[in-house]
């Protein structure tokens, strides 16, 4: 799936703005959250974004940019203005779709979903004859996070937790619509060589000692079994089980005659779940 992700405005073009923020950099703080949340934690997901910091960027620039590279999806995170009491809110699709279209199908859940958590009053699914819903050839949908100018909306604008909240409603809105994997946590399987397991940690100390006296590193190790505490002289840990077979038989000439190769599974990286 390919996500075109667009902050609004840019640059020269500083958008809405009221209570000491500017919208541009509202757009860009949810939309780089939005990113980075769906790569942490979804597969099968690219993003291509209009801009990454504060440039300057025309709207033909963004939707030429999106259909040359065969977007799947285009989503345009902007906030709105007003006058200073109205509050909220609201998305947009093309004024020209259907309810039944495919993009009001996305929108029902990405409006679901971050309408779940924003902390917003909710102003509905809307319709627009906006440049970016128009002009780009795959669904399109517009956000509209709350209100610049309304102090209430302006005051959650300034904290990173929302920010955040916001981020994780697009996401999670994203991975229902378009059917995104969660990530697995990556785990690879060590063979270890355990050259003895003890009680005493003296004991394991002196193995270890006896090891290194016939050119063999090893480490020790504690491992609970049934609630026993062991002092395990591990003497190697390798990724393939041929490699550990060399070093049993090198620990095993060195006299340690029951040692033996252990499987352990390691997890390497466990993604942070969005989704709660
Ligand atoms: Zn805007």
């Amino acid at each position: 799936m390919k996500l075109y992700l667009d902050p609004g405005h840019g640059g020269t073009d500083n958008g809405a703005s009221g209570n000491g923020l500017y919208e541009k950099n509202v757009n860009l703080a949810i939309a780089l959250r939005i990113r980075d949340t769906l790569l942490n934690n979804y597969d099968n997901v690219e993003v291509r974004m209009s801009r990454t910091t504060d440039t300057t960027k025309s709207l033909q620039q963004r939707t030429n940019e999106a259909n040359a590279w065969g977007a799947d999806y285009f989503l345009s995170i902007h906030c709105n203005a007003f006058n200073g009491s109205a509050q909220g809110y609201e998305d947009y699709i093309h004024s020209n779709l259907a309810d039944s279209s495919l993009t009001a199908q996305y929108q029902d859940i990405l409006h679901t979903e971050i309408t779940r958590v924003n902390q917003l009053t909710n102003r509905g699914q809307k319709k627009a004859n906006f440049h970016v819903l128009r002009e780009s050839n795959m669904p399109a949908l517009l956000t509209e996070n709350g209100f610049i100018d309304n102090s209430h909306d302006a005051n959650l604008m300034k904290q990173a937790s929302w920010l955040q909240a916001v981020a994780e409603g697009h996401v999670n809105g994203l991975a229902t619509a378009f059917n995104l994997p969660p990530k697995q946590a990556e785990s690879e399987i060590l063979y270890k060589v355990i050259a003895g397991s003890f009680r005493a940690r003296e004991n394991a100390e002196e193995r270890a000692a006896y090891l290194s006296n016939r050119g063999i590193d090893s480490f020790i190790g504690t491992v609970t079994v049934n609630g026993v505490l062991w002092y395990r002289v591990q003497a190697g840990a390798f990724s393939t089980r041929d490699n550990a077979e060399e070093r049993l038989v090198a620990v095993r000439n060195a006299g340690i005659t029951d040692a033996y190769i252990i499987e352990e599974q390691t997890i390497t990286r466990a993604p942070v779940s969005s989704r709660n």
